[in-house]
């Protein structure tokens, strides 16, 4: 198992497995089970559906860990502040998940702090619904120190920082005690990194033996009393069940803890506790960068080896296809978007002359939808990049479905009216689609060659990017 487990972690981390599953679209089976695909108002819609139909929490989390990149840091930040708020809007207990090494650990510890902070300060700032705090994930072993370093420097700037830890490590005895009456919250897992005989605790009993004697500890008075909200997490039946028995014995009652599952592990699990009156809450991880988590899954339950092994034959099969732009784009064509924004929104390259013009002419005609330059509109709120905007047109229908390229056109088209909704139909539908498809992608190359184009037209998105920097470091 372990075996098995430390393949998949490095399957996780490879740079060319993800970059070949993320933007080829294999995404489908695997991505779907694990992922809320898409931006902080796809999450938090899904957050609103646990609690509404389900009477379950979450705890939110933009994918993308072990990054250095600062683009990428600033998305995670940006995404977990959008979540915060969204979260607290919409009345419900927020509680966002970061690991450190996606908001800047292995760029600069400064700037994981500086990070950690915004976050943790969004996350106070809004209205107590429940217990509002910021949740450290914990990853390897090399990171663990650094963790808890950061939870205690947000804890002496008073804030909300809670923190995971990992049983079958030898030394969260230790780690355990050092924050029992200091943080709001702790969340136990097994741990999803295995090492050696000397870190870790050998074998399924062992570990489960740590995690029964750590829980113990947790549900002690001298932690009830300091405040200490305990979290469970495991999809483990068994231990579930001694967890609860051992909860009970020390007199502690149900409200008193919670348990905590990964989004699409363990339904059945989620739906047992919650009809026998337990806390249940939900890990909802979100973005578009999904292969590192998913595949992390499959390393923890070799049956989920099956939704990879039919994602895998999915892309083969797919293929041919794979220049086809909905194809590319599939992981991040499908947000679903909070039921509080309605309108469809149309968004285009606003620095593009042609695609003004055109975007000008439909916004004539359509009297039901918003017609928008990405450029402003926080586009990672539909999981977007600055980049995709620049690289196509993009739809965001009613219910929150995200198309792009001809799609969006086509759907456009479909709701200015008259004859153009037969237009933007035939966009949508074999064979014509194809041909939509061959039209779309040769006016998107040769914009820059069209009337009304203007010198941004022609610029590649890298060369974009480069002008941003320039512009942001005042060399423009
Ligand atoms: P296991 O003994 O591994 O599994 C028990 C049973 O649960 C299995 O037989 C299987 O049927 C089922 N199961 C387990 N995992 C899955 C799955 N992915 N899909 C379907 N079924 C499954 N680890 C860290 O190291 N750091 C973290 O910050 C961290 N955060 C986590 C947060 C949450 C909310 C959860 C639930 C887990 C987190 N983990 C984290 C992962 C954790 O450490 C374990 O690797 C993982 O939960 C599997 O262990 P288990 O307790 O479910 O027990």
């Amino acid at each position: 198992m372990d075996l098995w487990q430390r393949t998949m972690i490095r399957l996780a981390r490879s740079e060319r497995v993800t970059d070949l599953m993320q933007r080829h679209g294999g995404a489908t089976a695997l991505a779907r089970r694990f992922v809320v695909v898409g931006g902080p108002e796809a999450a938090v819609a899904t957050a609103c559906r646990l609690r509404d139909r389900r009477g379950i929490s979450a705890s939110l989390s933009y994918l993308g860990e072990y990054v250095s990149d600062p683009v990428l840091i600033e998305r995670t930040v940006e995404a977990s502040l959008a979540v915060s708020q969204l979260l607290g809007a919409a009345g419900l207990d927020v509680q966002v998940s970061v690991d450190s090494t996606a908001i800047g650990e292995l760029a600069s510890p400064d700037l994981c702090r500086a990070n950690a902070g915004r976050i943790a300060r969004s996350v106070a700032a809004q209205p107590l619904a429940g217990r509002n705090f910021l949740m450290l994930d914990m990853e390897d072993l090399s990171l663990v120190e650094s963790t808890l370093r950061l939870q205690s420097h947000l804890l002496d700037h008073g804030l909300p920082a809670a923190v995971t830890l990992q049983a079958r490590l030898r030394r969260t005895v230790r780690d355990l005690e050092s924050v029992l009456t200091r943080s709001p919250a702790v969340r136990l897992v097994k741990g999803a990194f295995p090492r050696g005989p000397e870190d870790d605790h050998q074998g399924k009993a062992a570990i489960e033996r740590s995690y029964l004697s750590l829980a113990r500890t947790m549900l002690s008075p001298p932690a009830r009393e300091a405040g200490l909200h305990p979290v469970f997490a495991t999809h483990d039946d068994g231990l579930i069940g001694r967890v609860a028995g051992l909860a009970r014995e020390m007199g502690v009652p149900q409200d008193g803890y919670e348990f905590e599952m990964l989004y699409g592990a363990h339904r059945e699990g989620e739906q047992r506790l919650r009809a026998e009156g337990y806390a249940v809450r939900l890990y909802v991880p979100f973005g578009v960068a999904w292969w590192p988590y998913a595949v992390r899954r499959v390393g923890e339950h070799p049956r989920n080896a099956l939704l990879l092994g039919r994602s895998l034959v999915r892309q083969r099969r797919t293929g041919v296809l794979l220049l086809h732009p909905d194809v590319v784009r599939r992981t991040s064509s499908t947000v679903t978007r909070s039921p509080i924004t309605r309108r469809p929104l149309l968004i285009f390259d606003g620095e593009c002359g042609f695609c003004t013009a055109c975007a000008t002419w439909a916004q004539r005609r359509l009297g039901n939808a918003d017609v928008l330059p990405g450029q402003r509109v926080n586009v990672a709120t539909y999981g977007l990049t600055a980049r995709d905007v620049s690289a196509a047109a993009w739809w965001i229908d009613s219910a929150g479905q995200v198309h792009r390229g001809h799609r969006a056109i086509g759907r456009a088209l479909r709701a200015c009216g008259g004859w153009w909704t037969v237009v933007g139909w035939a966009c949508l539908i074999p064979p014509f689609s194809w041909v939509a498809w061959a039209v779309y992608g040769l006016v998107a190359r040769f914009r820059h060659r069209l009337p009304g184009s203007t010198p941004a037209c022609h610029m590649t998105s890298d060369d974009r990017s480069g002008r941003a920097q320039l512009a942001d470091s005042g060399q423009d």
